[in-house]
């Protein structure tokens, strides 16, 4: 088949990306990539892959990998590494004057401590690469930054001497994802949690959000800024200046979206994805 979905392990959201497919009526193969090899001798059939991988690493290895075989790739290489890495997409973000939270880095504990005092506590520290809301530490005073930072210095990997830190956004209990597909905002839920954490995986509960011009705006922007196709973009609600783009997710999951939402979105992604095999 000329078209590919590329996955790792089958979550209910590759499911319905499957059954969108075959509703779709087009011919696919389903490209298990654990098992995949390629060299750069080799043809393949694809002309356009949709890449499903729930590790990031791999997805994006497979990604660069098949785009050099002359495959077209969603997301593409270069949407992976901007939206996988939180300074890069914060980066991005700035150049195109997008409006996110306050946002430093710092390169050792000690220059670390002193952005922090700067900004002023409570502050929340993460992992430049990560998801699911893990390793967040929302920080209130100079002993817990201490301790935090030590402890990322000591114990963490080279990963974890980039120091990535953000003032705390005052959101109401809940926070806004929206879904940018192909350009066009076409859904968006609230996630809300008694946790300041408000990750679905973690435990906060998914309700519809209607798309207002803000939100739809703010969302294809910030799509825009890191050309992403197939994108689910995190927004923060601040009191005083409105939606702020907290991140960008490349490999957006939605099962939880769909009946909240109304709209048909693993349908709409295959239709994105389909389209390109038009070029
Ligand atoms: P992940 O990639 O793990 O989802 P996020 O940066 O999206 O990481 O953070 C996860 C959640 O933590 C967000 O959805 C939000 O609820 C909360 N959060 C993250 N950063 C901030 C912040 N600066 N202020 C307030 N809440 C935040
Ligand atoms: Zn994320
Ligand atoms: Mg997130």
């Amino acid at each position: 088949a000329d078209f590919a979905i590329l996955y790792d392990r089958v979550r209910p959201d590759e499911k319905m990306l499957f059954d969108a497919l075959d509703a779709a009526g087009v011919a696919y193969d389903k490209v298990y990539v654990p098992q995949l090899k390629l060299t750069f001798e080799q043809t393949v059939p694809w002309k356009v892959a949709l890449e499903r991988c729930v590790s990031q690493s791999r997805g994006h290895a497979v990604t660069r990998a098949l785009e050099g075989l002359g495959v077209r790739v969603v997301n593409p290489s270069h949407v992976i590494e901007l939206c996988g890495d939180k300074l890069a997409t914060n980066a991005r973000l700035a150049a195109a004057g997008v409006p996110t939270p306050r946002t430093g880095v710092a390169f050792t504990a000690e220059a670390a401590l002193e952005l922090i005092e700067d900004f002023g506590y409570p502050v929340v520290i993460k992992p430049t690469v990560g998801s699911w809301g893990r390793l967040l530490s929302k920080i209130n005073d100079r002993d817990a930054a201490e301790a935090v930072l030590e402890h990322k210095e000591v114990l963490g990997g080279p990963q974890h001497q980039i120091f990535y830190i953000q003032e705390l956004i005052r959101k109401p209990e809940r926070d806004i994802r929206a879904f940018v597909v192909g350009g066009e905002t076409i859904g968006a839920i609230y996630r809300t949690s008694e946790h300041w954490v408000t990750n679905t995986a973690r435990g906060a509960k998914a309700s519809k959000c209607d798309v207002t011009p803000d939100i739809a705006d703010l969302a294809v922007r910030a799509a825009q800024a890191v050309e992403g196709e197939i994108v689910a973009i995190d927004l923060l609600e601040d009191p005083a200046r409105g939606l702020l783009v907290n991140e960008i997710n490349h490999t957006m999951e939605f099962k939880n979206s769909v009946s909240t939402t109304g709209v048909d979105i693993p349908a709409r992604i295959v239709a994105h994805a389909l389209e390109l095999l038009q070029y």
